[in-house]
């Protein structure tokens, strides 16, 4: 069997040969001078990369759970009130993390597919005093975006602080953490920051700071306490070493290179690069007479997609798409999971990464029966890539 594959699920994903080559250099000391100096550059780039001046990088060995889960017993303390903007999957399991650490989660739902209207957002944080409006940028199980630039400026106008999971958004959606008054934006490796699986990516706002340090109580667990690993991203900046536990040292010469590739793309040429692979997949969607699960265009994420079987069809067609070359993923959201496949296509990905994944799709179509013109996707996508 033939190990060509391209992989085109929202996370890990293709990798830029350059990141995995980094990640081979033969392990060197986690104190030595010349590892001192790819971390500390690469905490300082990342502020570049999630447009915030001011904010304090963490990165951790660990998934994208754990950036969730650092952030939450970090910050929360028992009894604080927090809001979670429901739009699928990770909001639930964010929703579930905060419950975990004592706060007292409402949470407003969306139907599958729609977003929590920003008028249904204010009335609630008008009804109460929220410490935290949580809401997912991208939600992997729906392809749904969220509008966090509103988020973040209703919790700034409400006195609460606002904390996005961006992990299958950041680097590849537009975020802007300063611009938009995201307190905490976390990520983690393997999406669209292009670095396999292992590191978990946070970025706190100064006033996310000053509530890490005015904690009236103690944080309850050790490992994912932000305060344990504050003077370690503080001493490496500096480029000073400092020990709480090993960094994952090969992961992080990987993240160097990923990042100084997404910087020398640029973030706005990034963005725009995303919005029109996205937007040329869903077109092709669209001109197979395939559904997606986000109810309109402006909700649909610029990282992944999440498409409706058509009429006849079901998860067989995972199986034929990947006979035809490509990998794609199957659902997770519990109300519709047997119903639907998932397509990421962030990071490294390419005009051609999007053909192939349409033609992969069309010649399963085709096996399965499903009745559309041949080529009636490819064109569409096509038409969109034009615009790059
Ligand atoms: C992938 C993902 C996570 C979880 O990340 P892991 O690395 O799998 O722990 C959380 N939130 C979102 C939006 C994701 O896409």
């Amino acid at each position: 069997m033939t190990e060509r594959s391209l992989l085109m699920i929202p996370g890990p994903i293709e990798f830029e040969p350059a990141v995995l080559r980094a990640m081979a250099v033969k392990t060197p000391s986690h104190v030595s001078p010349e590892f001192v100096e790819v971390f500390g550059e690469t905490l300082g780039q990342l502020r570049e990369v999630f447009l915030s001046s001011d904010g304090q990088p963490f990165v951790v060995a660990g998934s994208g759970t754990l950036a969730m889960d650092m952030a939450a017993t970090s910050l929360i303390e028992p009894g604080d009130p927090v809001l979670v903007v429901n739009t699928g999957y990770f909001s639930d399991r964010f929703a579930a993390i905060c419950g975990r650490y004592g706060a007292q989660v409402d949470q407003i739902k969306a139907e599958v597919g729609d977003v929590p209207s920003p008028d249904k957002v204010e009335a609630e944080l008008k009804k109460k005093r929220y410490r935290f409006l949580v809401a997912t940028h991208v939600d992997t199980s729906t392809g749904v975006a969220v509008d966090v630039e509103t988020i973040g400026h209703l919790a700034r106008d409400n006195g609460a602080l606002s904390v996005v999971d961006g992990v299958c958004a950041l680097a590849g959606m537009a975020f802007r953490q300063d611009e938009w008054a995201i307190d905490v934006c976390l990520t983690a490796s393997q999406k669209a920051l292009g670095v396999p699986p292992g590191l978990a990516v946070l970025m706190l706002s100064p006033r996310a700071m000053d509530v890490l340090r005015g904690r009236r109580s103690a944080v309850a667990t050790y490992y994912a306490n932000l305060s344990n690993w504050l003077p370690v991203m503080e001493a490496y900046e500096a480029r000073r070493p400092h020990y709480f536990g090993t960094p994952p040292v090969n992961l992080i010469y990987a993240l160097h290179e990923s990042v100084r590739q997404i910087l020398a793309e640029g973030m706005e040429a990034r963005f725009r690069r995303h919005r029109i692979l996205s937007r040329a997949f869903q077109a092709a969607m669209g001109g197979l007479g395939l559904k997606l699960v986000p109810l309109s265009p402006a909700r649909m994420a610029h990282t992944m997609s999440a498409v409706y079987y058509p009429d006849g069809v079901d998860s067989a067609l995972l199986g034929k798409i990947r006979a035809a070359g490509v990998m794609v993923a199957g659902g997770i959201h519990p109300r519709i999971a047997d119903r639907y496949f998932r397509v990421g296509h962030m990071g490294a990905v390419t005009p051609g990464d999007i053909l192939t994944t349409v033609g992969a799709i069309e010649q399963a179509l085709l096996a399965l029966g499903y009745e559309f013109e041949p080529g009636a996707g490819l064109a569409a996508a096509q038409r969109g890539l034009g615009q790059l």
